[in-house]
């Protein structure tokens, strides 16, 4: 895709903080950060979202984010990881090429740490959830 600015990372079009190559993924620092060590993981092959990227590419993103986490914990101190995948604009995605971000955690306070839970949790409707329920399971 010769517009999307991560498929310019890939070729080398653009410049990324590198931290993990391999043959079909790449992980690499973002540079909007919302924790001290978050990194993007995207694959090689362009595809624009979750609904779109085959089972392939996605279980190789998921092993680098993984090997990334333990990096986090192992080598920056990180007390927790949250992985996030934003698929959609009205989910917030704004680069239509999948990513999943690493984001690490730590404990000790906002100063490494600017995350904050998206929602405010608090008890469901029981019939919205059985109704979401049911078109979710498709019949199974
Ligand atoms: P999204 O909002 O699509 O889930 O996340 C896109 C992420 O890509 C954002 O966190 C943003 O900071 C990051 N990003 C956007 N452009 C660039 C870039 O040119 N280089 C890097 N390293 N990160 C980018
Ligand atoms: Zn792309």
């Amino acid at each position: 895709m010769t517009d999307c600015i991560f498929c310019k990372i890939i070729a080398g079009d653009l410049p990324a903080t590198k931290v993990i190559e391999d043959e079909q993924t790449l992980a690499f620092m973002d540079i909007n950060p919302g924790s001290h060590g978050h990194a993007l993981v995207i694959p090689k092959a362009h595809s624009k979202d979750l609904t779109a990227i085959g089972p392939d590419d996605l279980a190789a993103c998921l092993s680098t984010a993984q090997e990334l986490a333990r990096r986090a914990m192992e080598n920056l101190g990180a007390d927790g990881v949250n992985l996030i995948n934003c698929c959609g604009a009205a989910a917030w995605q704004t680069v239509f090429h999948f990513h999943l971000h690493v984001v690490p955690r730590y404990a000790d306070g906002p100063h490494r740490d600017g995350l904050q839970l998206p929602w405010v949790p608090a008890p469901g409707d029981p019939g919205e959830i059985a109704d979401a329920a049911r078109a979710l399971s498709n019949g199974d």
